[in-house]
Formats: structure tokens, C-alpha cells, sequence
């Protein structure tokens, strides 16, 4: 069983069920189905064979959508890959992932030709016949469906901690995700939802697209967030009633002054990917009269690994409960169990952990022990097994002997009224080995004292070796395509 096959079954259940919206277009069921045989055949014609890369570098738009499940068709396996890339960026993951066909726009072509290449890849340019033309020929479909490999995708880690991996996600890690998600938030055929985080990142694909489409509902691709505005009515247009978004997304629709004048339908707004602070949770409630889901997960994990539960006890700072069939441990630096509200690094064992790191043997053993996956994240466990998500291993800052969590001084900063984003970075000094860094976006500009301001609001609310020693106040905090805010590119440009 892989998504496709439970697409084709609702394409024989509910043909005229609409499945995909964006734009200027919408498809039914059937019509999605069809598109994406279509697709199939042209892959098979072009030579793809079972296990081959196919790259999709696109921003969200229908083409993904057929280029994805058109890959599980033939037992091809997608390969998303951001369209914002540099070329430096596109070599590493074309080289590593050596595409057979790469499915994109005219603009990454011309970039890509200009780059040395380790393959030869066939282009499809989205929009071109490759996508339109009818069926050539009858007798490719009939095989087409016999082919089975394990592997479904290839997602290359964002890369805010290093170069980019690629994590092998098979058939069973993808529906196991997208089942279980569905589940949880008890998504059914009116389930609709709106697609503005990048399908090419795993949060997106798996929560909104694979979820909707596991669960016979619609959803309408926005092809990449533009601002709240342009989301809101989106959401109130296609009635959306389930949204997803980074937690950056839902800071900038909050600060949108018209966002009570929208009237949306929405049953449940879920975020993960970054902390989701508790001013936001606490602001996201107040004005919207509902709380938000906060959930867990990375690309190794297919992504969920926690949630909140939806209809159930949600508690503030933490990422909810471990999903279905997924099992957790929270471990010290010996891998021993630590106890409840001990903090450790999290390790996660299920049908929803990856292979292994394409063509990585060694990245992938360092990756594991015992079988289970070490997402080099600190967790602590509650008395009711709710895990709270205390840091990133990589962003711990170490002063004086004293562990700093930036997650926790970055969450104060929040709160004060005149701050809208703030990191929280390390810097090494001779005496203390490293000191604390706080770099904030402001929601407006020229506030008199500010720093001074901060630095005591900080003093008031956390231990001293935690308050930061420097404020730098900046106007851009440098950010993935999902919104996260990239901790390397702030040490380099702010210590
Ligand atoms: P790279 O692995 O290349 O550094 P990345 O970490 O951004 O890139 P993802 O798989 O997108 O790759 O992100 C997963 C990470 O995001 C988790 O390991 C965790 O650190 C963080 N994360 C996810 N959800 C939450 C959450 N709800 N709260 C805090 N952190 C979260």
C-alpha cells in the first residue's frame, strides 16, 4: 500500500470529488488521477525505471502534486528540492541524488545548465506538454502499477545545521505519517486545507497534502506565503478548516490589524517545525478564540513524531504526545533512561523513522543506536508524557559550566510587548567559555533605550547566567523557506 494507490481509490470511490485547487484551476479526483497517469507514461517513455531519482524543484503548484504521486506510479523516487536554491546548493543535492528526470521551471533549467553536473538529466518544464498531452499509449499503464520498490522520497535536511542529507523515507514511513496524522485531527472527505508552506519541505507534504489526500479532502495550493493578507483570504475563500503553518506564519497573521475582519471556518490550525512560544500560544488564542496544535517532528521522522492532542489536553511549551505506534526515550550522554522532567536527548523508534541517509553509511550508523533514531534534540518527559522540546543539542550555550537553552530566553524575550522575533546565539569568551547573544526584530523601529529595557525585563524573569550579555537589534532575521530562523547564519553574521 503506498499514498498513490489510496488516491486511486478515491479516484474510482468519489471521481467527482474536488482533490486540488490553486489559482486558475481546480482538479476532481478522476481528473488528478488521470493527470498523474498521464505523467507516469511520459516518465516510463522517457526512461525512468523503478528506483530512479526524479527531482521536482517547483514552488507549490498542480505540477508538484502529479510530478509526486506520478513518482510512486512508476517506483520512482521524488527527489523535492527548494527552487530557491543557489546553483552552489542545487550541485550538492543534483550530485548527490543524480536525477534521472528533473521536473521544474525555465528559470532552475538555465541555472542548471550552467553547472557542471555529475548526470544528465531529462527536463520537464511545468506548464509544457510533458503535463498535457494525452495518454500515448495503453499498453505502458496496465504494467505500470506492478512496480514496487520500498523507497518513496528523498528529503534533504534543511541544512540549518550543516550540509544537507538525504533522508530515504520509504512507502510505509510516508502513509504510516500521513494515516496516523489524519487520524489525530480526525480529518475526513470535507477536510479542506490551504497549502502555503513549501511542499518541497516535509511538514507540508506530509501534514496537509499526504493527510488531505489520505483522507479524500481538498486542497488548495498558494504557491509560497506573500504576506498574512494574501493568506487570510485565501483561508476564507476556500473555507479552510485545516491550516498549517511554521509558528513565524502565525506571528505575521497576528500582527495583521485586520485579522478579526476575516471570516474563517477553520477547525483546527496546527503548527511544529520551530518552538511555538507561549506568547504566541497565549495571543493565537485570545484573538482567535481557539488554541493551537503544537506538534513535533523532523525529516527523518516523516515528520510527526508528537502532537498535542487536538480535541484533547493541550498543554502550553510542550509538543503533545508521542503519535500511534511511535515509541520515545529521553537519554543522558551514556544513553541511559533520565527521569520524568529530567532533561536528555531524544530518541524516537517506529514505522515513521527513515532507511538511512542516502548513500551515507556512516552518517546513518552515528545516526542510530540500538535502532533507535537520535534526533539530537533535548527533550523533557512530564508525569503525563507530554515531551516538551528544551533545545536543539547543536544551539545549547554553555556558560560557566551552566547549560543555556536559547529556546527558554528566546521565549522570554517574546513577551515583551515590543518585541516581535528574537534568536538567541553563543559566543565564546576566554573566561566563561561562552556567553549569551540575543538578536531581535522589533515590531516597530526606533524604540528609545530598548536594549537596556530588555536586559532587565530578562533579569526579572530568568537566572542571571542565562541573561544575555549582548542585544543586537536587527531589521531581517535569516530564515529557511519554512520560516525557521537559521542559528549558523546568525552566528556568522552577529558574533
Ligand atoms: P537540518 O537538520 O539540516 O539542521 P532542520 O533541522 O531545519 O535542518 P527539519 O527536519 O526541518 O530540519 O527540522 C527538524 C527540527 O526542527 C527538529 O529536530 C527540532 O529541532 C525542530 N522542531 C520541530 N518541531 C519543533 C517544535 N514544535 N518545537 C521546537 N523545535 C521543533
Amino acid at each position: 500500500m503506498n499514498l498513490d494507490t489510496v488516491l486511486q481509490k478515491h479516484a474510482r470511490t468519489t471521481p467527482n470529488k474536488l482533490a486540488l485547487g490553486w489559482e486558475s484551476g481546480e482538479y476532481t479526483y478522476q481528473e488528478l488521477n488521470e493527470k498523474i497517469q498521464n505523467l507516469a507514461t511520459h516518465f516510463l517513455l522517457n526512461g525512468s525505471k523503478a528506483g530512479d531519482r526524479i527531482a521536482l524543484i517547483v514552488d507549490n503548484c498542480p505540477e508538484f502534486v502529479i510530478s509526486y504521486y506520478a513518482c510512486m506510479r512508476v517506483g520512482a523516487i521524488s527527489v523535492p528540492i527548494n527552487p530557491n536554491f543557489t546553483s552552489r546548493e542545487f550541485s550538492v543535492i543534483i550530485n548527490d541524488s543524480t536525477p534521472k528526470i528533473i521536473v521544474t521551471n525555465e528559470i532552475v533549467k538555465e541555472i542548471l545548465l550552467n553547472i557542471n553536473l555529475e548526470c544528465d538529466p531529462k527536463y520537464f518544464i511545468v506548464g509544457s506538454q510533458n503535463f498535457n498531452n494525452p495518454i500515448p499509449n495503453d499498453s505502458m499503464q496496465t504494467s505500470m502499477n506492478l512496480i514496487e520498490i520500498e523507497e518513496g522520497t528523498i528529503l534533504y535536511t534543511s541544512g540549518t545545521t550543516g550540509t544537507p542529507k538525504g533522508a530515504i523515507l520509504t512507502h510505509q514511513n510516508l502513509y504510516h505519517n500521513a494515516k496516523t496524522f489524519a487520524e489525530a485531527f480526525n480529518m475526513k472527505e470535507d477536510e479542506k486545507t490551504l497549502i502555503v508552506a513549501p511542499l518541497f519541505h516535509t511538514a507540508a507534504q506530509s501534514n496537509c497534502l499526504n493527510s488531505i489526500m489520505y483522507s479524500g479532502g481538498y486542497s488548495y495550493l498558494l504557491p509560497r506565503w506573500k504576506s498574512s493578507a494574501k493568506t487570510l483570504s485565501a483561508m476564507q475563500e476556500q473555507k479552510t478548516t485545516f491550516f498549517f503553518g511554521p509558528p513565524t506564519m502565525y506571528t505575521y497573521m497576528l500582527s495583521d490589524p485586520n485579522i478579526k475582519e476575516y471570516n474563517l471556518k477553520l477547525r483546527f490550525a496546527y503548527t511544529g517545525g520551530a518552538p511555538l512560544s507561549s506568547s504566541l500560544f497565549n495571543k493565537w488564542r485570545e484573538t482567535m478564540g481557539f488554541e493551537i496544535v503544537e506538534g513535533y517532528g523532523l525529516t527523518e521522522c516523516s515528520p510527526v513524531v508528537s502532537i498535542n492532542p487536538p480535541n484533547g489536553r493541550k498543554k502550553l511549551g510542550s509538543v503533545g504526545i508521542p503519535i500511534n505506534d511511535v515509541s520515545v526515550k529521553i537519554v543522558n550522554e551514556l544513553f541511559e533512561e533520565v527521569g520524568i522532567d529530567e532533561p536528555g536527548e531524544l530518541l524516537v523508534k517506529g514505522p515513521n523513522v527513515m532507511q538511512g541517509y542516502y548513500k551515507r553509511l556512516e552518517d546513518t550508523q552515528i545516526a542510530f543506536i540500538d535502532g533507535w533514531f537520535k534526533t539530537g534534540d533535548i527533550a523533557k518527559r512530564d508525569t503525563d508524557g507530554y515531551l516538551y522540546i528544551v533545545d536543539r543539542k547543536k544551539d545549547m550555550i554553555i556558560r560557566s559550566g551552566f547549560n543555556v537553552y536559547p529556546k527558554e530566553v528566546e521565549d522570554v524575550l517574546c513577551q515583551h510587548p515590543a518585541v516581535l522575533e528574537a534568536a538567541v546565539i553563543g559566543f565564546s569568551d576566554n573566561e566563561k567559555g561562552e556567553l549569551v547573544k540575543a538578536v531581535v526584530l522589533l515590531k516597530d523601529d526606533c524604540i528609545e533605550n530598548i536594549t537596556s529595557e530588555l536586559e532587565e525585563f530578562c533579569k526579572k524573569r530568568l537566572a542571571t547566567y542565562k541573561v544575555p550579555q549582548k542585544f543586537e537589534i536587527v531589521k531581517e532575521l535569516p530564515k529557511t523557506n519554512l520560516g525557521k530562523i537559521i542559528k549558523a547564519k546568525l552566528r556568522e553574521l552577529y558574533v
